[in-house]
This record gives structure tokens, sequence and C-alpha cells, in this order.
């Protein structure tokens, strides 16, 4: 490719509203283009990129056997209906109505659609197991679209569904595409880590995530300095620890309390004692309008996912003004117990801590010395709270959690039978009976891969593609060439290069400076830097660098 007639040229400006280096790089060298918030244009650079991805994810799963296919991105809302999923993700579906009067969707994941063909093709057991998958679009009305391809609206996606007969057989397809997800990730020069899960709208008893550590990205994790365990924040578990068992259990007692102290900080302020002393509760409303009061220590935070799974929900969203005034209350003055036609919900830590304050905030006063299990109890203890930084671990002995930033690049699902039952597909057993098939779910994100791909290796001149996906082999940089002997000659390399079937872009252009051509070879990231100029033509070499090296060499091509 002539970089002369290249579609898509780099732009100094930095783009607006980039968090991530990533971003601004893949924006400024010419791979993608935003058209609106969340929807992107690939450029050919990019193209490229993504369909290497794209190809290397695809030949990694045929190894293990699955197949592939096409699904369509626009889905019949029947299908949905049946799932329960119509409403369940509301907040993210695009829904429209055809000028005929159908409902549709654009999706945002394929368990319906495939579930649908399944139950059309397998009968028997004899039909099982079965690995289907597609590389296509999806569509998420994310309401926070986030560093250009990680966190877009319409993303490529790469999702596969395995179909077994029992437990037996869903681990085994499982780890079969673990195992080639694990290859993808090599072969595309990351590292991912696999992590415990939340299954979130998905459903599904086990998921694994794969998460690519990046220093800066929307995911924690938690990890084990001792055994090793991985787990997302949404899901890590974590050793509470008694933070004052040596103190005497003191008598309940009502005490004063001016009326400005109402949060965390104003305790801190007013008291000066440390955060875990402090009752603290948070209020939630879920799908159904049921009021959820979450009761953790004041040195906690509510993790949603946990209390979403606590209380049976499909969503929550903060409490109102109005909602607090219909339960008699209002903001900073929620209690720890007493009001009526609620949920109660108490994180497990509250039992490590003895005489909190608090609990009971009234005009001037509150509780003094709560104990819980003495002076209150709820019907539902779970864990709900964040793990952070230097928690214990809960597989081993002595280990301490450490967090880390990553983004998410791939999830693996166990489903079971949630979407087999509620659609019906069922095969009949050697035995006769119907049964349930037995379903996993599994999706790179193909373009989002693509961003993290840049996102870690990149230094402060631009890209730093991995081989296996970079969009050329070579840079071909031409100086000089408004002189005929030196044109003639990068011309001759290139088609050299071109014979040989390598991938090579030729920066023929003869209005650019070389100051320019160097400083697009470092941002565009291409593996290879060839440079044809008086000085190479002088002693008939060329000029041979790779992108991380700090200088290059002369070799000799036998054309010149
Ligand atoms: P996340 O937790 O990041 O919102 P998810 O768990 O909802 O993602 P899945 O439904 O498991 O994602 O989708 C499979 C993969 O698709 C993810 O691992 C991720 O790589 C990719 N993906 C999900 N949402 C987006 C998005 N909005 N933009 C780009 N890629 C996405
Ligand atoms: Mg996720």
């Amino acid at each position: 490719m002539r970089y002369s007639k290249l579609f898509g040229r780099t732009r100094k400006e930095v783009p607006r509203d980039t968090k991530l280096k990533s971003h601004q790089l893949l924006t400024q060298a010419g791979f993608i283009n935003q058209t609106a918030a969340g929807l992107y244009s690939f450029l050919p650079l990019g193209f490229k990129v993504l369909s290497k991805v794209d190809i290397i994810i695809k030949e990694e799963l045929s190894k293990e056997g699955v197949q592939h296919l096409l699904m369509p991105y626009v889905s019949p809302a029947n299908l949905w209906k049946e799932s329960g999923r119509w409403q369940k993700m509301d907040d993210i579906l695009a829904k429209f109505t055809s000028k005929r009067g159908q409902d549709l969707l654009l999706s945002p994941t394929h368990e319906e659609i495939v579930t649908d063909l399944v139950r059309k093709y397998v009968y028997s057991y004899k039909d099982l197991p079965l690995i289907l998958n597609q590389n296509q679009f999806k569509f998420r009305d994310e309401i926070r679209v986030f560093g250009g391809l990680i966190r877009s609206r319409e993303f490529l996606m790469q999702d596969a569904y395995s179909m077994d007969k029992d437990k037996k057989g869903m681990d085994k397809s499982f780890d079969a595409v673990v195992r080639a997800y694990q290859a993808i990730f090599k072969r595309v020069g990351i590292e991912a880590l696999e992590v415990e899960a939340d299954s979130g709208t998905m459903g599904g008893s086990d998921s694994h995530e794969f998460m690519a550590i990046t220093g800066e990205g929307e995911d924690v994790i938690l990890e084990c300095d001792k055994c090793g365990y991985k787990a997302n924040i949404e899901k890590a578990e974590f050793v509470r620890e008694k933070k004052n068992p040596k103190e005497k259990i003191k008598q309940f007692k009502i005490i004063d309390q001016p009326e400005w102290v109402c949060t965390n900080e104003d305790n801190v302020k007013h008291y000066k004692k440390p955060t875990w002393r402090y009752l603290k509760n948070v209020v939630y409303k879920d799908e159904k309008g049921r009021i959820i009061i979450a009761s953790l220590r004041g040195d906690q935070e509510v993790n949603e996912f946990k209390l979403v799974r606590a209380v049976k929900a499909d969503f929550l969203e903060p409490a109102t003004d109005e909602d607090l005034e219909k339960m008699g209350t209002k903001s900073g003055w929620v209690h720890s117990w007493g009001h009526k036609g609620v949920i109660y919900v108490g994180d497990l830590g509250l039992k490590m801590v003895r005489n909190f304050i608090g609990g009971k905030k009234e005009k001037t006063t509150d509780s003094s010395n709560v104990n819980y299990g003495r002076d209150f109890k709820y019907r539902k203890a779970a864990d709900i709270v964040n793990a952070k930084q230097g928690d214990g671990c809960v597989k081993c002995k002595g280990g301490k959690l450490k967090e880390v930033r990553g983004i998410e690049v791939g999830h693996a699902f166990k489903l079971g039978p949630c979407y087999s039952e509620s659609m019906k597909a069922e095969y009949l057993d050697s035995k006769g009976k119907l049964q349930s098939i037995q379903m996993g779910c599994y999706g790179v994100g193909i373009s989002r891969l693509v961003a993290v791909i840049a996102e870690i290796n990149r230094d402060k001149d631009g890209l730093i593609w991995p081989e296996t996906v970079a969009p050329y082999r070579y840079y071909l940089l031409g100086l000089d060439l408004d002189d005929k002997k030196v044109k003639s000659w990068a011309e001759k390399v290139y088609q050299y290069l071109l014979d040989k079937n390598e991938e090579v872009l030729f920066d023929d252009r003869e209005g650019a400076s070389p100051g320019e051509k160097f400083n697009d070879a470092d941002l565009l990231g291409i593996p290879w830097r060839l440079v044809v100029g008086k000085k190479a033509t002088a002693v008939k070499k060329v000029e041979l660098k790779g992108r991380q090296e700090k200088s290059g060499r002369m070799v000799e091509l036998k054309i010149l």
C-alpha cells in the first residue's frame, strides 16, 4: 500500500474526551474515527488489525472443534419475552418497531437466537455436544461510553455457545473454550488473568472473566499475594477480622448528638474515632419498588452486584428523597432497625465490631454502644461490601488481597439450563426421556481487544503492534524521493517486498518532511521500518530498525 493513497491520515491534534492513551493514539494514527458517541468507523489501518484479530480468534476456536455461523443482528422481541430479558435488560436494549408493527431489537448478545436455533435442530443426545460461534456486531445502549473502543455502544464481539447433555459435558466445553481464549490472548500479544466473576443478567452458576492488566481501566481485580486467588471486585470474597475483640461490651444508650452530625465524615469529625466505629445505612429501591436498606460498617462500601444477588433483584437504584419521606425519614437519618415495610440486609462485618456508634439518628440524639445480635439483628446477613487492598484471602491462610486495575477482554459463563428451560431447548436422552440442554456462553470483545492491545503495547511516540496483528509488517520510508535514482531504488524495494508477499506500507509522500515521516512511522507502530534514501543508496543498503530498537542497522538487499 502506498501511503500517498492511504485513506485516513495521521493527525496532530489530540481528540477531546479521550481518557485512555490508546484511544488518543488510535484516533491520531488514523485507525478509527468516531461517528457519534459510542459508534466508530474502522479506517483501513484499523480494519486490518481488527480483521487479523478476528481471524486469530476463529482459528483458535476451530482448533477446539468449534463451528462458525452467523446469526442476525436484529432480533424479534418474542424470543426476548420468552427468556424474560425483554424487560430485564431494558436499560441497554435498543428496541424499535418495524413498519409492519413487529417489535424488534438490536441484539446486545445472542443467547435467545442461538437457543431458538438449537431447539429447531437438536433432537437427541446424539446431536450433542456442540459449540457454535459467530463474530458479530452487538448493540448495547450503554449509559456511559469509555475509552473509545473499550466501551462503545456498537461493538464487534466473538460469541460462542456450547450445548451439552449434562454438567460434565458443559464443564468440558467450558475448558475447551477457555483453552482457546488463552491461546488467542497469547497470539495477540497480551496477558489476560482468568478471574472469578459475577454472572449478572446473563444468568447461570459460574463465570470467569479474562482481564488484561492495563494499569488504567474500569475493572478492579483482587488478587491474593499468596495463593493467587483472583476475582473481580463484583464478586471477590474476603476475610472479615474482628476490629476490637478485647473491648468490653457496654450498655446500649441514647446519647446527645448535634443535629449536623449525619454522615460518616461528620461522625469522624465529631467523635474523632476510626470509620469502622459507625453504623452506615444505604437505601435502594429495586425494579419491583421494594425498599432495601443495606446496613454496614462505616469503613466499608456497598457492592451493588453482591447486594442484587442477596436480595434476588434484577437491578437496584438509589432511593430518592421521596422514597425516604414515605418511610418517614430523610437522608442521614435512616435507622439501622425499625423502619416498617423495608428489607434490611446487613453485611457480615457488622459482627466484627463491638459497641458501634449510630443506628438511630434523631434530631439531637443517636444511639451508642450498639451491638449486632443484641440490639439489632437481620433476617438477612450477607456479604454485600467491596473487598479491598489488604483484606485477608478466603482461599488460603495468611494471604492478603491486592488491587489491580484492568480491562475485561473476555467472559465465559456456565449457564446450565437457564435458557434451555425457559425456551424449551430439549433433547431425548438415551432412555428416551426429555432433558434440558446444558449451555455455556463465551464472549471476547473483538473491537475492545484491538484497543486493549494498543493500550498495552505503546510508548511515548506511538503504537507498537505485535507482529501477529500489525496492519503491515514493514514501513518502507522513502527519503530524498525527488532524487530520481533514490526514487527508483525505493520503488524497487517496494516491489521486491510485494513480490515476496510481505505486507508493506510505502511512505512515498513527496511533500512530507523526513521528520513527519519518521514521526508517523513511530505513531503507526508498524513492527519494522526500512529507510531508503541517498545515504542508503550510496552504500547499496537499506536501514532496518525494529519499532522498539534504539537504532537501525544497514542491511543488504540483493536487488539494489
Ligand atoms: P462489561 O463488564 O465490560 O460491561 P460484560 O460483562 O457485560 O462487559 P459480556 O456480555 O460478557 O460483557 O460480553 C463479552 C465481552 O464483550 C466482554 O468481555 C467485553 O470484552 C466485550 N464487551 C462488552 N461490552 C462491551 C462494550 N460496551 N464495548 C465493547 N466491548 C464490550
Ligand atoms: Mg463483565
